[in-house]
């Protein structure tokens, strides 16, 4: 097991501290099923997905209707055949806060492509005609544009039901892992829930499969269901230069360790 002795000897009672901690502050948060209402059918989904992080997060899930409102539609097989730069031209007309719309048109093309050939041209068929969560992560993973990140998130919308109102019934939850970006690794690394020493700095890959690992030790039945608290806690209490412990849901005495120095470990994610 090597780095992951903690685990195995850590005092049992600072896990589940730490998960009662976060899924509290969880359940008081209604940022997202705000931000989420803006995906109306499966492709509108499926664009909000490309767009996430390449947009404001407010803002991910409104673009697709944007574009639709631009372009009259929204239609896989259309998509799939636009030229890259008329399509990027029309994200940049219908202002839908992309920051590099050629990226974003490319990976919405190349996206539509693999739908239409692998799914019928129906975007909800990658996941009404699978039986595990594990197995939409995996298909998601292979659309141009969508990261580890993007893929878990997506799945974890579906089955809670947050977006698209058909929604698949997947089985093990537990495969659902938590969707590592900078904000989530950060709280993971200052609370200890990562306990690496204080110099190093891990590789990219290293450090989402330590998070994702640490998690699922923490949720075993699903993982992800820490993700929303984790990177809300991240985002509006554990900036990287300035963390609010006072404030912060994690600040009481016993639960985080207040690792302020492992900020470093995240640039990895950050590029
Ligand atoms: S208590 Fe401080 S260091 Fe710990 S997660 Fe909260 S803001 Fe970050």
């Amino acid at each position: 097991m090597g780095a992951y002795s903690y685990w195995d000897y850590g005092p049992s009672y600072y896990c589940r501290h730490h998960r009662e901690a976060i899924q509290e502050w969880g359940l008081t948060t209604r940022f997202f099923l705000s931000t989420y209402q803006g995906a109306t059918g499966p492709t509108a989904f499926l664009l909000g997905v490309i767009f996430d992080g390449l947009v404001l997060a407010e803002r991910a899930w409104a673009a697709p209707v944007m574009l639709r409102a631009h372009l009259g539609h929204l239609r896989i097989g259309r998509l799939a055949r636009m030229h890259a730069s008329q399509l990027a031209s029309a994200l940049a007309a219908a202002r839908c806060g992309a920051r590099y719309p050629r990226r974003v048109a490319r990976f919405i093309k190349a996206s539509s492509a693999v739908v239409l050939d692998d799914y019928a041209g129906r975007p909800e068929n990658i996941w009404l005609d699978a039986l595990t969560t594990g197995e939409v992560i995996q298909r998601f993973e292979r659309l141009p544009g969508v990261s580890q990140k993007k893929a878990r998130m997506a799945v974890k919308l579906l089955v809670l039901g947050f977006m698209y109102g058909r929604y698949p019934n997947l089985e093990r939850w537990c495969d659902l892992d938590m969707a590592v970006d900078r904000h989530t690794a950060r709280v993971f690394l200052r609370t200890g829930l990562v306990p690496y020493a204080p110099r190093f700095t891990p590789s990219a890959s290293r450090l989402i499969a330590d998070v994702t690992y640490a998690a699922r030790r923490l949720s075993p039945d699903f993982p992800a269901r820490l993700d929303d608290p984790a990177f809300e806690i991240g985002r509006d209490y554990c900036s990287p230069q300035d963390p609010d412990c006072q404030a912060c849901p994690l600040g009481r005495p016993g639960v985080c360790r207040r690792r302020i120095h492992m900020t470093r470990a995240t640039s990895v994610l950050e590029a």
